[in-house]
């Protein structure tokens, strides 16, 4: 099923095609119209530079807000569903109740991990503070706003405290669902609800779980048609920003690309295969030659959930996991293990911030680690699943969420590449398994070195 219209559009066109080309159109024009029109830095603004910022704040701007809003809609459905779902399906498969201790803490652990090196890497090369002083301020003026307004955003913005603790228990949790800043509570209701239903006979919950699962795929429909908007709205929030910064927009964007890019390709030829050979016993040459498949579904579709046969095919064929394993550890991976998604999570959220040039602080960058984490774990296994639980994290540190739209342009390579970890660390997790539950399962597990 094409849920997300990826299909070619009436010029024969893919819609990443069509999203790129947005953000081409939308740079090149308002750079073109920045360098005609803008005064240098601290001189008044000239008549047709104020008629620009106009066009650009009150005509083009909403369209790519509207865009923005459709994504944002969906979150509290997708966060609760898919939480709800993980965790009601691993309960209920009783013989399996030790090894979803395992897979969870394997999920938890490597997302976490990842994570980390995102935000490593992103605080070393600080992408976002790769530019001359003046654009610096125009973009810390038009994103951070003025002083007083950051000292605002500041105040908004929490770091880890013993409140953020308390808050992730919600006291009523109709207020957390209609409050995307107040994910973690919403997090976590869906989590223990997940859980509880698993206390009851599977009849009793069966038609509650089906009303979920259908909420939550008639989401990823919704998601589709929001993304058939992504070209259009790509163009008109990047047109607004480079209306007011130039070119520079681009060369931002250039080492964003570099830095998400670079940690995904170290993670998932250190991390991941690292990890594959120290728990799952495969060695590096085995373990890639066993994956190419793998690794080459997972790139072409940008979909966990669409990878997830070959997930299962490759650890049951080519490592010889048993089949019980892969069939437990995969369906849930492809919804809640994303290595990958979590590391490019925590590599935009600095990034953004580093643009807007608000400076988060430990404790904040450790909410950004566990929200990355935790939202990796709430997106949708599709093309572009994490996009509107990216804006949530945005908007939890006071990074306005209308910045997602320097890094949309550049989202499918990326997208597509952190699908390959996201899968890898399913896979590596089943063969980690097996080789602990090898004297318990039926069929023997032979390490595929021995
Ligand atoms: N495309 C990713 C996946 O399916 C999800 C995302 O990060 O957007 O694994």
């Amino acid at each position: 099923m094409d849920v997300l219209g990826e299909r070619s559009g009436r010029r024969g066109r893919s819609l990443p095609t069509r999203i790129l080309i947005g953000l081409l159109v939308g740079a090149v024009a308002g750079s073109a119209l920045n360098l005609a029109f803008a005064p240098p830095i601290g001189q008044p603004d000239t008549p047709e530079y104020a008629t620009l910022k106009w066009w650009a704040d009150e005509v083009v701007k909403p369209f790519g807000d509207l865009f923005l809003r459709l994504l944002f809609m969906v979150v509290v459905p997708i966060v609760f569903c898919s939480l709800f779902l993980g965790v009601a399906g691993l309960g209920s498969t009783r013989t399996l109740g030790r090894l979803g201790g395992l897979t969870l803490l394997w999920f938890l652990t490597t997302t976490a991990g990842a994570a980390l090196l995102g935000l490593t890497l992103v605080t070393t090369i600080a992408p976002g503070r790769r530019l001359s002083a003046d654009v610096a301020e125009r973009l810390s003026i038009e994103y951070g706003g003025d002083a007083q307004a950051k000292i605002e955003l500041g105040k908004q913005a929490k770091g880890f405290s013993a409140d953020t603790l308390l808050e992730i228990v919600p006291d009523n949790v109709v207020r957390v669902a209609g409050d995307n800043k107040a994910i973690l509570g919403l997090i976590f209701f869906a989590l223990i609800l997940g859980a509880a239903s698993t206390r009851l006979p599977p009849d009793r919950t069966k038609a509650l779980r089906e009303a979920i699962t259908a909420l939550y795929e008639l989401c990823i429909v919704l998601v589709g048609w929001a993304m058939q908007l992504a070209p259009l709205g790509v163009a008109c929030l990047i047109f607004h920003a480079s209306s007011k910064l130039g070119f520079d927009v681009m060369r931002l964007v250039g080492w964003y690309f570099v830095t998400a890019m670079g940690g995904l390709v170290v993670y998932q030829l250190f991390g991941i295969t690292t990890l594959a050979w120290v728990f799952g016993g495969v060695r590096p040459g085995r373990f890639f030659r066993g994956c190419k498949a793998l690794f080459a579904t997972a790139f072409s579709t940008s979909s966990s959930a669409a990878t997830m046969p070959t997930t299962i095919r490759t650890a049951v064929e080519e490592f010889g996991a048993p089949e019980e394993i892969a069939g437990f550890v995969m369906p849930l991976g492809a919804t809640t293990n994303m290595n990958g998604t979590a590391l490019f999570e925590g590599v935009s959220v600095l990034f953004l911030a580093q643009v807007a040039g608000i400076d988060l602080t430990l404790g904040q960058q450790a909410l950004v680690l566990t929200m990355a984490s935790l939202t990796a774990i709430g997106a949708a296994g599709v093309p572009g699943g994490s996009l509107p639980l990216l804006a949530v994290v945005l908007t939890q540190v006071g990074v306005p969420a209308e910045m997602l739209a320097l890094i949309l342009g550049v989202d499918r390579l990326v997208d597509m590449t952190r699908t390959v970890p996201n899968v890898s660390s399913d896979l590596v997790c089943s063969l980690w398994l097996a080789r602990r539950e090898r004297a318990r399962v039926a069929r023997a597990y032979q390490p595929p070195d021995a």
